[in-house]
């Protein structure tokens, strides 16, 4: 007889930890089932001689979505992670020598714009009046429950102002440009796009939230990595009861026409459950696990985000002037991000680094550094990793950054290494894009057609980045319970 549980909980990516958490303290019967040897999904580690590095986040944004998971399984961030709100937040550098360091507080990001570029400090105050306005309406509308198209988020806003405030329509680039005289500054908020795998060309001007987000709660860095807040989340989850099963990987998943029954494992082993939650890529649950043609065809709707090269580096010696975080940024961004909606590498790549040594000593040995390097590319492209990797050096050394004979070892993560490593297809960083104006809405919404099948993770409402899969986790763990799906 198959085991019988209340709900399974496909992949644990922090979103699946995160719902799992939520449901085991809710007082159901939660196992999580990993086709990986071990738990955290794209938060993911690797080490070498005495250099540690992240592979997959390094910034972490909105604490506050963590502490408020980890208070319902009667715990606190505070308890489970030591955390440091970095300060400065970044440093920008333009191929022009331009060059910007944002401190954290927020009346000394006026004067630093202001010492940047003549105006830049007022238009900066504007720019971030308007994401708090945003934020505040994004908080309790957009990511106040699931989306089904439009109308959910209509119908939980206050005003029509409520929806002129959210500037759907415009670009961020062409909310970038009304403020920001300086094109510096238009390519730097612009970026905030990138952080949903997107172009600023085509994303909603509502990404000017993101910036907001880091001026007002802050950019975190847990002590000893990323991993420190996927072994938090893990602990926790154990703690209320979750029953976490890493090296499971799920063939299917059982259901009718009308509801989900449980899952089947690849080496046939069945597992019941009136609740089955995905947190896996809804293009792999449509494509591979349920055979579901409707929701198939609406995934053509939808846009892939962005992917990613990485390169971790072990670098001797300390190079003057760098942060914890690190922006080198291309000469057009515009040339940029066509090539990259056009499927393409963009000839002269911003490049982002984290060097977490920066705030860490226990990253790397004394006297050297734990190089992050990040370089935007399509998702589904295939690269040359050597290639890319002297390419992403090349770069560095053209803006002044000499990294070559001080690499000590290295190693690389292309777009399909993505892919096969977290079953991302096409190795999309985010899940979904924000690419255009329907992209909120045509996100597979988190309760699926099937009773008792729901989404979590990027590629579904409210999409991809740390702080949004835990709040869709949310969303997800108050449907399951307005459903009453589990007896
Ligand atoms: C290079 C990189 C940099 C990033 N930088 C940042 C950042 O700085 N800040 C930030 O907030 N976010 C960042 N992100 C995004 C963030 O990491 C993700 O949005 C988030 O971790 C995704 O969580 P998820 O719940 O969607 O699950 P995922 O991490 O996608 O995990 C899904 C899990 O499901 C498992 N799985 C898949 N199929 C099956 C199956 N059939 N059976 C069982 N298990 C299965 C996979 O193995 C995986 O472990 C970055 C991501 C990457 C890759």
């Amino acid at each position: 007889m198959a085991e019988r549980v209340d709900a399974v909980v496909v992949g644990a990516g922090v979103g699946g930890l995160a719902v799992a958490i939520r449901l085991a303290a809710a007082g159901h019967r939660v196992v999580v089932l990993e086709r990986r040897d071990e738990v955290g999904g794209k938060v993911a580690s690797t080490a070498w001689n005495g250099y540690r590095f992240d592979l997959g986040p390094s910034l972490l944004t909105l604490p506050l979505v963590f502490d408020e998971l980890f208070r319902v399984a009667g715990t606190s961030l505070a308890d489970e992670l030591a955390l440091v709100r970095l300060d400065p937040q970044f440093r920008y550098r333009w191929p022009d020598g331009a060059e910007l360091t944002v401190p954290d507080d927020r009346g000394a990001a006026v004067d630093a714009f202001g010492m940047f570029s003549p105006g830049a400090g007022e238009a900066w105050r504007r720019w971030d009046e308007r994401g708090r306005r945003i934020w505040d309406v994004s908080e309790r509308t957009f990511l106040a429950g699931p989306m089904a198209g439009p109308w959910p988020l209509i119908r939980r806003m206050r005003s029509p102002l409520d929806l002129a405030a959210i500037d759907p329509l415009r670009t961020l680039h062409g909310r970038a440009v009304r403020c920001f005289g300086d094109p510096h500054l238009v390519q730097w908020a612009g970026r905030y796009a990138t952080y949903s795998g997107s172009s600023p060309f085509r994303a909603p001007a509502t990404l000017a939230c993101i910036s907001h987000i880091e001026s007002r709660f802050g950019c975190w860095y847990p002590i000893g990595g990323l991993d420190a807040l996927r072994d938090a989340l893990s602990r926790v989850a154990v703690g209320v009861g979750v029953d976490l099963r890493p090296g499971c990987e799920v063939a299917r998943i059982v259901a009718s026409e009308d509801a989900v029954s449980g899952i089947e494992l690849v080496d046939g082993a069945r597992l019941d459950a009136a609740v089955v939650v995905a947190d896996v890529d809804a293009e792999h649950l449509y494509g591979d696990l349920l055979d579901d043609g409707t929701e198939r065809r609406r995934l053509r709707h939808v846009t892939r985000s962005t992917s990613g090269f990485v390169v971790a580096a072990a670098v001797r010696g300390l190079t003057p002037g760098l942060r914890h975080h690190n922006v080198w940024f291309s000469s057009d961004d515009r040339a940029e991000f066509e090539a990259l909606a056009a499927g393409n590498m963009a000839d002269d790549p911003t490049v982002y680094g984290c060097i977490s040594a920066v705030t860490d000593p226990s990253q790397a040995p004394e006297g050297c550094e734990n190089w992050f390097l990040l370089v935007n590319t399509p998702a589904g492209v295939e690269l040359d990793p050597d290639a890319q990797r002297s390419r992403v050096v090349d770069v560095l050394a053209s803006r002044g950054v000499e990294l070559l004979g001080r690499i000590k070892w290295s190693t690389t993560i292309t777009p399909a290494d993505m892919a096969a490593r977290y079953r991302a297809p096409g190795g999309s960083i985010y899940g979904s894009s924000s690419d255009g104006r329907r992209a909120a809405f045509v996100r597979p919404n988190n309760r699926a057609r099937r009773r008792g099948l729901y989404l979590v993770g990027g590629s579904s409402h409210p999409g991809g980045g740390l702080p949004l899969v835990t709040i869709g986790a949310r969303i997800v763990a108050d449907l399951v319970e307005q459903d009453g799906v589990i007896a």
